[in-house]
């Protein structure tokens, strides 16, 4: 035990340090702010839950169950029968929030049940720039009885909000349908039977989903797949009657938002359990790792996971890559930052110096107070460093005068107040500090 160890984050995980740390709270607000104006409330599920149900709804030849997931053994001391004996690390928030919905009969409240979410999902995939093996999501989720388009609309027009409020720049939104239990397995069939008759010029990973899953092989990115692809039937031209009315109508509905979006055939998202709409939102300056969210409609999901008939629609946002766009961006919110350094000089004057803490505090303000007696040098100097923005000066003659001595640390500007003025002054000048 005498070796020094240097403990490191595990690989694929990461620390979220200060200043970042203020962005993504920032970020995490505007998100909660504009879900919750649009009537969504916060749901927290717990971040393992039972293997099968992920396998379930997400889908056991995806990507994700079969070689993402962190999967490990329940202790059989607290297995009940019903419960399955491995448990996973969430990858996504869908399927709990339809377990939940389930588990606490949510179909019985009024109208469409809208829940939010924000947390960290975990996969196992090789880390890179915006791909992590603990990463975070914040998300939306529609359930209820209706399917209309409306409420696709209203999700869509919900994300284009927030990233316009949140100053992610050049973002491009991308809407598909990729059809329902009737029409998409005879397209599926269509386009299986297309991908035979080229399948000697795919790639491995495009031969073997021939047969797991065709439509995966639209999601391809190799460049000497994508002549081929171009060529291959599309899911518009095989749309059943219903499901092509209601891409019809969420056409009309997000031109009615004025929302700009571009149609894109192969957007067959990873998930098996979406139908009808799918969604992507891409950012710029991300690299290949580009997509910033994901989402579409799902209407059987909760029937499969034994629950009553219900519509669903939701999306998820990679938080990671948001930030990260917002600040290759490089256009920053303006976040507070230490409003006061008080700069006290004198045992006497500490007593008051700690006073005027508790009052600007209360009045909203960060401050900073050291715990010890400085130079005053010195104090201004901690004051400058810490990027404070006025020094509060108190010592024995502003004990004595009950005037404190504000300074300006950008040009040194120094104004006498006495308390009053001085909270005044500082209350008005809050919004820029
Ligand atoms: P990608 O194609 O980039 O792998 P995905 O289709 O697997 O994304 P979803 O499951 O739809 O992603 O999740 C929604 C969003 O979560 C993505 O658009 C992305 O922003 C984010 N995301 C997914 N996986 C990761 C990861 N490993 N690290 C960081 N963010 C991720
Ligand atoms: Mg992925």
């Amino acid at each position: 035990m005498s070796e020094k160890k240097q403990f490191r984050a595990i690989k694929g995980t990461r620390d979220i340090l200060p200043p970042e740390s203020a962005l993504w709270n920032w970020f995490e607000r505007q998100s909660r702010d504009t879900f919750e104006a649009y009537g969504f409330r916060d749901i927290r599920t717990p971040i393992f839950e039972d293997t099968y149900l992920f396998a379930r709804s997400v889908g056991t030849d995806t990507d994700i169950v079969s070689k993402e997931m962190y999967t490990f053994a329940t202790s059989s001391a607290g297995a009940t029968s019903d419960s399955g004996d491995q448990m996973s690390l969430r990858p996504e928030g869908t399927a709990s929030v339809c377990r939940a919905y389930i588990e606490h009969g949510m179909h019985t409240l009024p109208g469409n049940v809208k829940l939010y979410y924000s947390g960290p999902m975990f996969r196992r995939e090789r880390p890179q720039k915006g791909r992590y093996r603990q990463f975070y999501q914040m998300g939306a989720e529609v359930l209820g009885p209706s399917d209309a388009p409306g409420i696709d609309a209203e999700v869509i027009e919900m994300l284009v909000v927030l990233f316009r409020r949140a100053g992610l720049e050049n973002i491009t939104l991308y809407v598909n349908s990729i059809g329902c239990k009737e029409c998409r397995p005879k397209y599926v069939e269509i386009l299986r039977a297309e991908l035979r008759k080229v399948k000697d010029q795919l790639g491995a990973d495009s031969q073997r989903r021939i047969d797991t899953n065709p439509l995966r092989v639209l999601d391809s990115k190799l460049p000497e797949e994508q002549p081929i692809i171009e060529t291959l039937p599309r899911i518009s031209d095989h749309l059943c009657e219903d499901c092509r009315t209601h891409f019809t109508k969420l056409r009309d509905e997000l031109a009615l938002r004025h929302i700009d979006y571009q149609e894109n055939w192969r957007l067959v998202r990873g998930l098996d359990y979406y139908t009808r709409t799918t969604f992507e939102v891409t950012a710029s300056g991300l690299g290949s790792q580009n997509a910033v969210c994901g989402g579409g409609r799902y209407d059987g999901l909760v029937e499969l996971l034994g629950g009553p008939p219900t519509k669903g629609i939701g999306f998820a946002i990679g938080t990671d890559r948001a930030i990260l766009s917002i600040q290759e961006s490089g256009k920053l919110p303006h976040l507070p930052g230490v409003a006061v350094f008080i700069a006290w000089m004198g045992q006497k004057a500490y007593p008051t110096a700690v006073a005027m803490a508790q009052k600007l505090r209360e009045c909203g303000l960060i401050v900073e107070i050291p715990a010890e007696e400085m130079k005053f040098k010195k104090s201004i100097g901690l004051a400058d460093k810490l990027g404070a923005k006025y020094a509060l000066i108190i010592g024995e003659d502003e004990i004595a005068t009950s005037t404190y001595a504000l300074k300006r640390l950008a040009d040194a500007n120094q104004q006498k107040l006495a308390e009053p003025e001085l909270l005044e002054y500082l209350e008005s000048e809050r919004r820029g500090l």
